[in-house]
Formats: structure tokens, sequence, C-alpha cells
């Protein structure tokens, strides 16, 4: 139950990102899942609790819009770092939730993926692998600058080639 299966169902809006879910999680769902909460510096991005190596997966990666819109899958706007506490109160209400995206990305950016969510993507086998090599190298880069002792928030690009966009 730690992954939150049962958490906010019937919300399904909210919550294919939790446990027990229709969308399959593949690779690129997992790095991606790691990436968002890297950027975070493992701390919830709503109250702010810190998660030790030991105890990672209690951070989740919360979608914003539904993970079965494949264009904004694996955009960073549409996803924040979120302790199970946090994301089961949005997840009950969906109108606080709606509100803390909005303030969170700001209206410019909560505008831009909306309109992301309705574009149409097109993805090849050879696209998945560069996404997969974009997010990886994303993941590289966030280690280095840990590495070099950078605190704080971390952004990464989207991982979506041009290609894949349908005009
Ligand atoms: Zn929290």
């Amino acid at each position: 139950m730690r992954d939150g299966a049962r958490v906010g169902a019937g919300l399904e809006h909210n919550y294919v990102a939790l446990g027990k879910m229709k969308t399959r999680r593949d690779k690129l769902d997992t790095l991606f899942s790691l990436l968002v909460r890297e950027r975070a510096g493992w701390m919830c991005e709503v109250c702010g609790r810190y998660f030790p190596e030991d105890d990672r997966q209690s951070l989740h990666c919360s979608h914003h819009f539904s993970r079965r819109k494949r264009s904004i899958r694996l955009s960073p706007l549409n996803a924040s770092a979120h302790c199970f506490s946090c994301h089961q109160t949005l997840g009950e209400n969906p109108v606080l939730f709606h509100d803390w995206i909005k303030g969170h990305l700001g209206d410019e950016k909560f505008a831009a993926l909306r309109v992301q969510a309705k574009r149409l993507v097109r993805l090849r086998k050879r696209d998945k692998a560069d996404i997969y090599s974009n997010l990886k190298a994303s993941w590289q880069d966030m280690q280095a600058r840990r590495k070099a002792g950078e605190m704080g928030r971390i952004e990464f690009e989207d991982p979506m080639p041009d290609e894949v966009w349908a005009a």
C-alpha cells in the first residue's frame, strides 16, 4: 500500500501515476520519475519534507494531467515530486490540486502545458530511443551537478524530439 494504490480511486485524472494504473510504466517513465524527484532535491514540492536515500520510494512522481496523454507524459511541466500525504490530500481535492499546479507552474507555463496536452504525437521506435537518450543525458547532467555540490532545484529539458509532433 505504500505506493498508494487505492488513493483517490475514481479520480483517475490525477491518479494514473499511482499504484493500480491502467497505463503500464516503461523504462522511460522510470527514468522520468527519477528526474522529477531529483529535480526537486528529493523534497516534497508541497510540504518540503526531505526524503533520504533509504526512503526515496515514499516520494512520488505525481502527474498533473493523465500519463495517458502521450504528448505530456514525459513533460517536465506535467509532474512534481509529492510525498504520500500531500499526494493524497491533493488527490482527494481536485480543486485544490488544480490551484496548486497553477500556482506552482505560474500562468504562462500552465497555459503552455494545456496546449501541449492537446497536441498529437507519433512515436516510432527510434523516437523512443532518442527520448531515452535525452532523459539519460539530463540525468547524467543532474548527477554531475549534484556531485559538484549544486543544491536546490535543477531543471531538465523536455525529452521529446521535434520529429514526433504531428503538424
Ligand atoms: Zn508533502
